[in-house]
């Protein structure tokens, strides 16, 4: 995945997406993880070949029974067929399980020849947050109190806090970022 996926996590990554579509001829576009990213990649793929006057295949690879996992149903029930007008194909309930250079295997069998996999499914905060020996929770967020304190002398905020709230943790959006 690391070698052969495009990962989608800052502005240089975004324009080597773009560079590198327009500068091979891929048959598929294969986005893993349908969450708010992949829907924003795949919809801003969309529009990009349709002003180029090309159709190609763009395909949602999502693992859970259903895309914007939790998002309440009467949002999905407006995104679904949205993205159908918009000729973007989804596959839920489908595991990607491997990845050569230009070709993706799905865990049911299909293979996509001549395809691109953009890879929006997790993010991650900063490496530098990954290697502190402090208490993180899953996704490497560093545990934090309601104060954002790690202990005595430090703070975190943003992404890299793992701020509880209600039994769950604050997403990974702006939003929560500003402080
Ligand atoms: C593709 C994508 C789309 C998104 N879309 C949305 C959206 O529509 N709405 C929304 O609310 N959120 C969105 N988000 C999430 C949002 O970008 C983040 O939640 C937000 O940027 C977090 O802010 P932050 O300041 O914690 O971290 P960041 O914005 O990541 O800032 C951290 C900064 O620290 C720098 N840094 C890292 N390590 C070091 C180091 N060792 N020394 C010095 N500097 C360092 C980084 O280069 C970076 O500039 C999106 C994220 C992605 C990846």
């Amino acid at each position: 995945m690391e070698k052969f996926a495009y990962k989608l996590d800052d502005v240089d990554d975004a324009e080597n997406i773009k560079s590198s579509s327009a500068g091979r001829d891929f048959d598929y576009y294969l986005v893993a993880g349908g969450g708010y990213t992949g829907i924003e990649v795949a919809t801003n793929l969309r529009r990009y070949f349709n002003k180029k006057n090309s159709a190609k295949r763009i395909i949602i690879v999502e693992r859970a029974a259903s895309i914007l996992g939790p998002l309440p149903q009467w949002m999905k029930d407006y995104v679904l067929p949205n993205l159908k007008k918009m000729n973007i194909e989804i596959m839920t309930d489908t595991v990607i399980s491997e990845v050569q250079e230009r070709r993706v295997f799905l865990e049911n069998g299909n293979v996509f020849d001549n395809s691109m996999l953009i890879w929006t499914a997790g993010v991650k905060c900063a490496d530098f947050i990954q290697g502190l020996d402090l208490k993180k929770n899953r996704q490497g967020r560093l545990e934090v109190d309601k104060f954002l304190k790690i202990n005595d002398s430090c703070f975190a905020a943003g992404d890299s806090a793992n701020f509880a709230f209600r039994q769950s943790s604050l997403r990974m959006a702006v939003q929560f970022a500003i402080v």
